[in-house]
């Protein structure tokens, strides 16, 4: 993903007068009619129980994940990440499809094959919500203040991997919740095949984008909810700002959410703009919106390693989505 500086001061201002988040203000009151109904659900109060997560085996996960090492699109590491995400979920009764496409990169000689993974959840409900990570990792860690480290072994444990350990660990509990709503786990492909200035970003998403709209938008995703590096140390959660600005129902409802349950990771207030693959998703219709601490020190650095993440960030989002979701009607 990467961020955007620019800081809408207007927008910014009125987010941090609200008292309560999205209570009145919004940006977009287009997008407020639209989606009132959808999460209608969420205002009942409705008595549910959060999944019991557990932080110790998700952080088990990441490691195992890292063990792999390094896990570009189209590589041997990638292809050994892809088997043990088969395994763990196939060992918990579950089916994993593969959406594969071929993705020609600006700055590469040849296209690469690569796969998107989806893993359904109660799949004969039509009303569905996405939960989604990109689970590939940058060629080159490209924060590295000098650059004759960048291409020593990156395994990205926060940036592509926690998103992928939360989602394992997720899948235990899945059977224990109450849903009226389907759910699709989605892991993205292609979100880090990114080697210079100009390359293109977001393959794995965009393509899932592309798919559905040419499904007729179907099935009916009433939201998409983006998880990247939520596993640092201290990790912080404001709103992020294409978030807020293009889906803020969907930001209220689930911020609403964390403040109630006293989940004090998920911060009232804006947040940095960044493009990570709720973009492409937003683009073709969804209200989707992308739960990211892009203040995490370690970011496409070599220190991005289990050693420098913590449970706490997945075992708060995990209270709040479950929480969130087992309300939805
Ligand atoms: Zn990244």
């Amino acid at each position: 993903m990467t961020r955007c500086v620019v800081v809408l001061a207007i927008l910014g201002a009125g987010f941090l007068l609200l008292p309560m988040l999205g209570l009145n203000n919004d940006p977009s009151a287009d997008g407020q009619e639209k989606t009132r109904s959808s999460f209608a659900g969420d205002r009942a109060p409705a008595e549910v129980t959060p999944a019991k997560f557990d932080g110790k085996r998700a952080m088990s996960y990441i490691q195992a994940i890292c063990d792999i090492g390094p896990r570009m699109s189209a590589t041997p590491g990638m292809r050994k990440q892809q088997d043990l995400i088969r395994k763990h979920f196939e060992s918990l009764g579950l089916k994993v499809e593969s959406q594969t496409y071929s993705a020609k990169q600006i700055s590469r000689a040849r296209a690469v094959d690569m796969t998107n993974l989806i893993v359904k959840f109660n799949p004969e409900k039509s009303r569905r919500i996405i939960l989604c990570s990109h689970y590939d990792t940058r060629p080159i860690a490209d924060q590295e203040p000098d650059p004759r480290k960048w291409r020593e072994t990156f395994l990205s444990a926060n940036d592509g991997g926690s998103g992928v350990a939360f989602l394992m660990e997720l899948a235990h509990h899945m059977k224990d919740m109450k849903l009226d709503v389907g759910v699709d786990f989605v892991l993205f492909d292609g979100e880090e095949f990114f080697f210079q200035k100009g390359d293109e970003y977001f393959f794995g998403s965009k393509h899932f984008a592309k798919t559905w709209v040419q499904n007729k938008r179907q099935p009916n995703y009433v939201a998409a909810v983006l998880l990247d590096m939520i596993a640092g140390d201290n990790a912080k959660f404001p709103v992020e700002e294409n978030s807020w600005v293009r889906s803020p129902e969907l930001c209220k409802s689930i911020w609403a959410v964390a403040k109630e349950l006293r989940c004090d990771a998920f911060q009232e207030r804006i947040g940095d703009r960044v493009s990570d693959d709720h973009i492409p998703l937003q683009n073709a219709g969804m209200q989707a919106i992308d739960i990211i601490d892009f203040d995490y020190q370690h970011w496409h650095r070599l220190s991005d390693t289990p050693e420098n993440c913590s449970p706490d960030g997945m075992i708060q989002v995990s209270k709040v989505l479950t929480t969130w979701m087992q309300r939805l009607k």
